[in-house]
């Protein structure tokens, strides 16, 4: 393990790993010397301990990153800025198999989804590395031809990230990035089930040399967060999450007018038409709702098939459904790991039980494994409810958990109404052999990502975001460039001529 890990005694005489905060350029602890317990989520053993940050940490943080802002970050050309991000993309190929143990370790994620995150984070940072000194202004024919003037598109300013629990490093790449190749400054606050990987991560950064206060980690849960977004300076607020949490920050950020971008929750249709290929789409609906668990914000939590195929295609699931390999999220033989935290379990058995008491029936399933190896994990089996009607709770709301819901429509008219009546509008697929039918239904789908014949795909160049209560801006691509980017017009008077001080323009 790296120097800012050390390990403490615990009150059950077990050694945790201890990892302390970074705050401009140090590692610190929290000025109270509090500390809180990660668990790892396949044996519920406490496994690592974080900083308990509060308030004063926070502004600490905060008024490193606005010091940075002036100092010799601030006075970098852009393409010195690539440079650095570019060392930190080659520093982190190394250490790509230990952060991704250690954020397996944190959530239950399997190792070879979070190895496969991790091998992708240094192309991200390329990418934004690169768009760094192609950032332009315009210059503009104003009606005024006495002027000369031209746009600059410069840094928001300090940026706050609030991370979820179910892929730390990944969304964080996807707003650490593009706000460096921008030229801001950073506080992230990951999620209190998942700290461990962040504050690891930030000792690549240490080592690529960004200047302190550039980037800065601090620790804690809701109130941790809730300080950060209500920090007068802080510029943007940047968050992943809940759609109830994004309000709530989205709420705070307004009493400073921050900007926000917030990536939220999904309820999101799988649509697979009579003409599909039945096995490609059974494949996608897998990926979509057992993957990661079910616990991502695009889950395929809804699968819409029409009619005519609704027994083949739902015969199938439950075949394969049991089959998932479950188990030692560490091993890479393993397919789905336990749900990461205690809370998380209850909420998908709660909404199990909910989705029956609707009217639902269990086609396999609907509760814990029943094999001792995986007693003391947060397991779940992967779940299909069936006979479901759009209007139950469980069509309605966020599960995130591995617990597919399966609707039946009977015209195409019908599968486009349904998958947009929903609140979200995160993401959504479409099955059918026939191209028209493909591109009308994506075009008339309100979600932000349409996928056709696939499911889960996503880039680190193409704008990934929601509509709806799904989220407000995009993150990736030149747009989630753009998000950390504010525009400044520049008039500059040509004649010398003095002015009528009583007239516009
Ligand atoms: P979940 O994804 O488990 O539903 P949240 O969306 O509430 O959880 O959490 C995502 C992130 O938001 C976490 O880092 C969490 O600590 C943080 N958070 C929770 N409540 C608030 C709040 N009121 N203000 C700012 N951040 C918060």
């Amino acid at each position: 393990m790296t120097e800012n890990v050390v390990a403490i005694a615990d009150r059950r005489n077990s050694e945790l790993q201890h990892r302390k905060m970074y705050i401009d350029g140090n590692w610190v602890d929290a000025i109270s010397g509090e500390v809180f317990e990660t668990i790892n989520p396949y044996n519920g053993q406490a496994w690592a301990t974080a900083p308990l940050a509060g308030p004063a940490d926070v502004k600490k943080a905060v008024d490193a990153a606005r010091r940075a802002l002036s100092g010799p970050w601030g006075s970098m050309s852009a393409a010195q800025r690539g440079v650095l991000i570019r060392r930190l993309a080659a520093l982190i190929e190394p250490h790509a198999d230990e952060l991704a143990r250690i954020e397996t370790t944190d959530n239950g994620k399997v190792i070879r989804e979070t190895r496969g995150q991790m091998a992708g984070l240094p192309a991200t940072y390329e990418f934004f590395a690169g768009a760094a000194d192609k950032i332009f202004g315009d210059t503009i024919s104003a009606p005024q031809t006495n002027f000369f003037t031209y746009t600059r598109r410069e840094p928001i300013g300090v940026v706050a990230a609030i991370l979820p629990w179910n892929s730390p490093l990944f969304l964080l790449a996807s707003k650490l990035a593009p706000a460096l190749a921008a030229g801001c400054t950073f506080v992230a606050k990951p999620a209190e089930q998942t700290p461990s990987s962040t504050l690891e991560f930030a000792k690549l950064i240490d080592e690529a040399g960004f200047p302190p206060g550039v980037f800065n980690v601090v620790t804690g849960a809701g109130d941790t967060g809730a300080a950060l977004t209500a920090e007068p300076g802080v510029d943007k607020v940047t968050f992943t999450g809940s759609t109830a949490t994004g309000i709530a920050v989205m709420k705070s950020a307004a009493d400073h007018i921050a900007e926000v971008t917030l990536e939220l929750g999904g309820k999101s249709p799988n649509i697979i038409f009579p003409d599909a290929d039945i096995d490609a789409a059974v494949n996608g609906v897998m990926a979509g709702i057992f993957a990661a668990t079910g616990q991502t914000c695009i889950a395929g939590s809804r699968l819409l098939v029409h009619e005519s195929i609704r027994d083949a295609v739902v015969e199938r699931l439950a075949q394969r459904a049991p089959q998932i390999k479950m188990g030692d999220p560490l091993d890479i033989e393993t397919e789905m790991g336990p749900i990461a935290f205690a809370e998380q379990l209850e909420k998908v058995r709660f909404y199990v039980d909910l989705g029956v008491s609707e009217g639902a029936t269990v086609v396999c399933g609907g509760e814990r494994p029943q094999d001792t190896d995986l007693a003391d994990g947060y397991f779940f089996q992967p779940t299909i409810l069936s006979g479901v009607d759009n209007s139950m709770r469980v069509a309605r709301e966020e599960i995130f958990g591995p617990v597919l819901s399966v609707i039946t429509f009977t015209s195409e008219e019908e599968a486009v109404q349904i998958g947009n009546d929903t609140t979200y509008g995160l993401a959504a697929a479409v099955w059918t052999k026939d191209v028209q039918r493909a591109h009308r239904v994506a075009h008339r789908l309100n979600a932000g990502t349409i996928w056709i014949n696939s499911y889960r795909v996503l880039a680190n160049n193409v704008p990934y975001g929601g509509f709806g209560q799904s989220g407000i801006g995009r993150e990736n691509g030149i747009e989630g460039l753009d998000a950390y980017l504010q525009t400044k017009s520049i008039w500059v008077e040509l004649t010398g001529e003095s002015r009528d001080p009583f007239k516009l323009g």
